[in-house]
């Protein structure tokens, strides 16, 4: 299968067996630009030259999929593909069928197969990135809502006086709170001169406490948005990913406390809360198995 990770920064593109093993792997910059054009010579290159046994190519993007038009309606990181055909287009170029499919979705479709919720067929996904993104998975299936919305977590209110404005229009949304975006902002405003969530990790991880109380704080919130999830879904497992996961060890024991206290007890105790076990790959993963078995999406 040629899996795609299309993101606003980077695009990986991986040839992934049935079994999950990645066989090729390719990352470059994501080519930006007014059109498409980039990105689809780009992924049309990466497979000619592993022009090998390939039946279909999937491909994830960071934004809103309309899954019966196939085409990206809302991409902040990549406008050039905003209402672009690129399914249509990519079929063309590539010759293979083609599936595409939100980043969120397609992460906790990875993790159910080789991660943190394997065997289990009720997951929600939650993505800690440059914003916060959610998956969820019902009776081994994606849940996509009426309207193709569900699992916007990240959009979720968990601090309306907080006077923070979010792009989505809305004020005080868990990824104000708990992205990797949002730890740089928290660090700066406690007077870090902080240029990334890595660096503030490192910072908390030699034992600086403004760093420490940035994690806490990522933590308290990221804890009141899975204890609504909770209250709501009743998953078997929330799997955590995305790159501010890795600050895991400072901001899990305050997500944990805010679960327990605020989750109703019998269903908190009983929801598994797991960091990601497949990393960067679980989108690319997630990517392949949907094209592999279709009846996921
Ligand atoms: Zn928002």
């Amino acid at each position: 299968m040629f899996a795609v990770d299309l993101g606003g920064t980077h695009l990986r593109v991986a040839l992934v067996d049935d079994s999950g093993n990645i066989l090729q792997h390719l990352k470059q910059e994501t080519p930006h630009g007014d059109s498409p054009d980039g990105i689809l010579d780009a992924l049309a290159g990466a497979a000619r030259a592993w022009n090998c046994a390939v039946v279909a190519a999937s491909i994830m993007v960071p934004g809103a999929v309309d899954a019966e038009k196939a085409v990206v309606v809302a991409a902040p990181n990549l406008p050039s593909l905003i209402n672009f055909p690129l399914k249509a287009e990519l079929q063309q170029r590539l010759g293979w069928p083609v599936v595409l499919e939100n980043d969120a979705n397609a992460s906790a479709v990875g993790e159910m197969w080789l991660g943190a919720a394997r065997g289990c067929n009720d997951v929600v996904s939650v993505t800690l990135g440059t914003g916060v993104g959610g998956g969820v998975i019902h009776n081994g299936k994606l849940w996509r809502g009426s309207h193709g919305s569900a699992g916007e977590i990240g959009h979720t209110t968990v601090d309306p006086f907080s006077g923070l404005k979010c792009k989505c229009g809305n004020t005080g949304c868990l990824e104000l709170f708990a992205s990797a975006t949002a730890i740089v902002r928290m660090a700066r405003e406690q007077g870090m001169d902080a240029v990334s969530a890595e660096k503030v990790y490192e910072a908390g991880r030699s034992g600086d406490e403004t760093a420490l109380s940035v994690f806490t704080r990522c933590g308290m919130y990221l804890g009141i948005g899975l204890a609504n999830l909770i209250n709501l879904i009743d998953p078997q497992v929330i799997v955590i990913t995305g790159g501010a996961v890795n600050g895991w060890d400072l901001f899990a024991s305050e997500m944990y406390r805010q679960v327990e206290e605020r989750a109703v007890r019998a269903t908190a105790q009983q929801v598994r809360i797991a960091r990601s076990e497949c990393g960067d790959n679980a989108g690319l993963l997630g990517a392949a198995r949907l094209a592999f078995e279709p009846a996921i999406g």
